[in-house]
C-alpha cells in the first residue's frame, strides 16, 4: 500500500504488535514521516500522544482502549488491519538489461505496491528504494562478505515473508525466465502454496544486440535464432546441432568459455569467417562491442580485453550492424577486426 498523503516531517506513532507494525513502520519511514513505534498497550504515554499528529493503530491496538485514551483529543487515529497473512504473494519481475527505462510498466506497478523487494546485481534499474518506496529492499546479489546468497536462500526469504501476507517482488536481470532460474523461484512459490505471477522483462539475448545494430532475426539473412548458456563449454554433439541448424546463435554467460565454444562451432562445422560479435555492458554507458568472425573473435577479445556482462552473437546478422552504421554514415562504437 502506498501513502498519497504528504506526511513529510509529520510525527507518526505507529501502535501494535511489533510483528504486525513493521509494514507500516517503513512505509511512513520512506513517505518522510517522523516514526516512533509503539508496541505495548501501555505504551502511548502522554509525551507521545502530545508529539503525534497522526496515529496509527494496527491489527489488535484497535482494541487497545489505553492506547485510544491517551491520543483521544491529540492525534488524527487511522485504523489499519494486520497485514493478512492469507494475502501474502510472489512477482516475479524481469527488470531489462538495464536502466529504469526498460522496465515494463508492470513492473513499476509491481514495485510500488510490493512490501519487500529482493533484488541483485543484474537488476540494475536505478534506484530501487525509490521505485519501490514502500519496500525493504533486499539484495540478494551480495552479502557483507559480496558472496552471493544461495539459491535455495533466496527461495527461503521469498517464501517465507509471502506467507507472512506480504507482497514480494523478486527482481531479476533481463527475463526471469531466461537463464535466470525463475522457473525454480516460481517452483518454491508453489510449492509452499503462495500465489506467484512472473512480469516478463526485456532479454539481454535479444535486447543487447539490438542496442548495437544487431537484429537477432533479419528477413532473408536469419529466421532462426538459438540462445545457448556459455556457463559450461559446448559438447561437440550441441556444437554440430548449432552448425547444422544455422541461422543465429546467442551465448550468454559465454565469456570464460568463449575460445573453446569458437573452437567447438568450427570443429562441429560452422564457417570460421561467420561474422561475430561480443557486445559488452549493454545499455550503459560503457557499452561496447567487438565485431569479427568467429575466427577472429578470441583473438580479438584477448587483445581487446572484455568486461562483464557481456552477449555474444554469432551469424550473419552481425553484419547487418556495418550496412547499417555504413549508410547512416555514423562512426561505429566498436572494434572491428
Ligand atoms: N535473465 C537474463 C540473463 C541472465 S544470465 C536475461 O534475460 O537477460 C546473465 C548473462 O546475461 C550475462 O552473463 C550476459 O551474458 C547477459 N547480460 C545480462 N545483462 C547484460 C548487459 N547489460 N549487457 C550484456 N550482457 C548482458
Amino acid at each position: 500500500m502506498l501513502i498519497e498523503t504528504d506526511v513529510v516531517g509529520l510525527p507518526v506513532l505507529v501502535v501494535g504488535p511489533s510483528a504486525l507494525t513493521e509494514p507500516a513502520v517503513r512505509r511512513y519511514r520512506r513517505a518522510g514521516a517522523q516514526v516512533i513505534g509503539v508496541e505495548s498497550p501501555t505504551g502511548v504515554t502522554p509525551v507521545l500522544a502530545e508529539w503525534a499528529r497522526l496515529a496509527v493503530l494496527v491489527g489488535d491496538a484497535r482494541q487497545w482502549p489505553q492506547a485510544r485514551a491517551a491520543l483521544a483529543g491529540s492525534a488524527l487515529v487511522v485504523e489499519e488491519a494486520a497485514p493478512d497473512t492469507a494475502r501474502g504473494r510472489v512477482i516475479l519481475v524481469g527488470a531489462g538489461p538495464g536502466g529504469t527505462g526498460l522496465l515494463t510498466i508492470d513492473g513499476r506497478r509491481a514495485l510500488a505496491d510490493a512490501d519487500v523487494v529482493l533484488t541483485d546485481r543484474l537488476a540494475e534499474v536505478g534506484d530501487v528504494a525509490a521505485l519501490a518506496p514502500g519496500a525493504e529492499v533486499i539484495d540478494v546479489g551480495k552479502l557483507p562478505g559480496h558472496h552471493a546468497v544461495p539459491q535455495t536462500e533466496i527461495e527461503r526469504i521469498m517464501v517465507e515473508r509471502a506467507l507472512a501476507g506480504l507482497t514480494v517482488v523478486r527482481l531479476k536481470g533481463g527475463d526471469p525466465y531466461v537463464f535466470g532460474r525463475g522457473g525454480e523461484e516460481v517452483a518454491a512459490a508453489v510449492g509452499a502454496g503462495v500465489p506467484v505471477t512472473v512480469v516478463p522483462g526485456v532479454s539481454s539475448a535479444v535486447g543487447v544486440p539490438g542496442a548495437a545494430g544487431i537484429p537477432v532475426t533479419h528477413r532473408g539473412v536469419s529466421h532462426v535464432v538459438t540462445i545457448v548458456s556459455g556457463h559450461v563449454p559446448l559438447d561437440d554433439q550441441r556444437a554440430r546441432a548449432l552448425a547444422d541448424l544455422g541461422g543465429t546463435v546467442v551465448v550468454l554467460m559465454g565469456m570464460h568459455n568463449l575460445v573453446p565454444i569458437a573452437a567447438a562451432l568450427e570443429r562441429c562445422g560452422l564457417d570460421p569467417d561467420t561474422p561475430a560479435a561480443v557486445v559488452e555492458r549493454g545499455f550503459t554507458p560503457d557499452q561496447r562491442s567487438l565485431v569479427g568472425t568467429l575466427g577472429t573473435l578470441p583473438g580479438l577479445v584477448e587483445r581487446g580485453g572484455a568486461a562483464s556482462p557481456a552477449v555474444i552473437v554469432i551469424g550473419d546478422v552481425v553484419r547487418q550492424s556495418q550496412v547499417w552504421a555504413r549508410r547512416a554514415g555514423a562512426r561505429a562504437l566498436e572494434v572491428v577486426g
